[in-house]
C-alpha cells in the first residue's frame, strides 16, 4: 500500500528505530511512547484492520514477538500491556494492524 505510513516504515522510506525483523513481522519504537517501554510489532503484509484477518499463526506471531522483546528488553517480569486499537471507538489512527506493548510503569484499567 504506497500510502499506508507503516508500508512505508517496512519499504524503508520512512525511518523507524527497530528492534526486531524477520520475514513476517517488524517491531520499532513507537515515535509517541506512552510508557518508559512502547513499541509496535506490525506484519510485513499490509492488512487494515484487525476486523481484515484470519491468519491465527500470523496473530500469534505478533503476539508473541511482543513477548520476547519484553523479555529481551528486561521487563517482562514486572509486566507490560498487549492491545491492538480496532477502528474509529477503539483509538485506531493507523491502519496497517500493529500491536501495542507498553511496559515500565503502572498501567490503569480500565482505559480511557
Ligand atoms: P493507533 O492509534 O493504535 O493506530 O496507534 C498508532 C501508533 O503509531 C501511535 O501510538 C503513534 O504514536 C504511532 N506512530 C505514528 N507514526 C509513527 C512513526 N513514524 N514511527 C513510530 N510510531 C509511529
Ligand atoms: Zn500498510
Amino acid at each position: 500500500m504506497s500510502n499506508c505510513l507503516f508500508c512505508k516504515i517496512i519499504a524503508g522510506d520512512i525511518p523507524a528505530e527497530k528492534i526486531y525483523e524477520d520475514a513476517d513481522v517488524l517491531a520499532f519504537h513507537d515515535i509517541g511512547a506512552q510508557a518508559p517501554h512502547h513499541f509496535l510489532v506490525i506484519p510485513k503484509k499490509h492488512i487494515a484492520t484487525l476486523n481484515d484477518v484470519d491468519d491465527a499463526a500470523l496473530l500469534g506471531k505478533l503476539t508473541l514477538t511482543a513477548s520476547k522483546i519484553a523479555k529481551d528488553l528486561g521487563f517482562s517480569q514486572d509486566g507490560y500491556r498487549v492491545v491492538m486499537n480496532c477502528n474509529e471507538q477503539g483509538g485506531q489512527t493507523v491502519y496497517h494492524i500493529h500491536l501495542h506493548c507498553l511496559g515500565g510503569r503502572n498501567l490503569s484499567w480500565p482505559p480511557g
